[in-house]
């Protein structure tokens, strides 16, 4: 059914504070909105989960990005737009700054912020690989202070997180010590711009004597939550790119997901698609210069 404007309240308050006050206030019943790419689209739907909206998008304190010695810190409101703009990123953080240039349209770009990507939740989300191959670290807020939690505990099932009801995803730190790996990032959609993904990947490797020294692959779309091939990245480890290696990677990849088939793809067209990007980026990765 159809939403009826009447029915929302909408408040936007002035500091990060006020926000967190409000949901400690009263847990559950305000639904923070930033860009409001995602929650509109529920409200048009009619299927928003809340009827008073708190806006966080006017908060300074969840802008901007600091570049410290050992991390990027991203504030949770930073927009595509800020990601794919933003010079650092583009040159230590390519599979982010890539996966900010491909997610929707610009207007898209202008609007959807990393913070709405990540509790947003959704598999196939585009910027969450890059976030588990760059072992991120989240922030999160509230009037009980602040917490740091590694990314790859966030998602706990099916658009299931590790966010209290009070709480905000205040900032995503990144370290600097992948900048130097060589980073592969493929989307596949129905065509290259406004496509929801059937398969995505981000994955970083480094080479040294002839082997591979340290490697991490992460995939959208391919099961409940954002997925790191965990057992395909230790088999993968201290050995010489060659063929039977590729088919045994390829065999690995596979059967550690848990793709399903929907409206946008197949689990079976997902599952060849994950096998010959995992070998493509391990071709490059063995004929890179690292
Ligand atoms: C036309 C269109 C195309 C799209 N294409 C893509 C695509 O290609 N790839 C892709 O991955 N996504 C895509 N999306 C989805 C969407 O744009 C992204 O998920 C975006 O990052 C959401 O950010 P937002 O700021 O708009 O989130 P909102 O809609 O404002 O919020 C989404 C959820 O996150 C919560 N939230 C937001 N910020 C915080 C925070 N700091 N702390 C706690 N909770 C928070 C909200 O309460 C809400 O539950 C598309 C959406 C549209 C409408």
């Amino acid at each position: 059914m159809r939403s009826n404007p009447a029915d929302y309240r909408l408040v936007a308050p002035a500091s990060l504070q006020a926000v967190v006050s409000l949901l400690a206030a009263e847990p559950g019943a305000w639904l923070p909105i930033a860009g409001g790419t995602d929650v509109m689209v529920q409200y048009a739907a009619g299927k928003l989960p809340a009827r008073k909206l708190v806006s966080i998008w006017n908060l300074s304190e969840l802008r901007g990005i600091e570049i410290l010695p050992d991390e990027i810190r991203i504030g949770a409101g930073c927009t595509y737009t800020d990601l794919r703009e933003h010079e650092t990123v583009q040159r230590e953080f390519s599979l982010l700054a890539r996966a900010a240039a491909w997610t929707g349209g610009i207007a898209n770009q202008n609007r959807g912020t990393l913070g709405g990507n990540i509790v947003n939740a959704s598999p196939a989300a585009d910027s969450l690989p890059a976030l588990l191959a760059h072992e991120a670290d989240l922030i999160l807020v509230s009037v009980r202070g602040e917490r740091r939690l590694p990314y790859t505990y966030f998602h706990t099932g099916y658009k299931k997180t590790k966010l209290a009801p009070d709480e905000l995803i205040r900032t995503i730190c990144i370290p600097r010590k992948f900048s130097a790996y060589f980073a592969y990032a493929h989307k596949v959609g129905a065509r290259n711009a406004q496509a929801i993904s059937k398969v995505c990947i981000a994955a970083l490797g480094r080479r040294g004597g002839g082997v591979i020294e340290d490697i991490r692959i992460a995939l959208g779309s391919v099961a409940p939550v954002p997925l790191r091939l965990i057992e395909t990245e230790r088999l993968l480890l201290g050995k010489p790119v060659d063929r039977p290696l590729l088919a045994l990677a390829k065999k690995t990849a596979i059967a550690e997901l848990r793709p399903i088939d929907d409206i946008r793809s197949t689990a079976r067209y997902r599952s060849a698609v994950v096998g010959n990007l995992v070998t493509d980026f391990l071709q490059k990765l063995g004929s890179s210069e690292l």
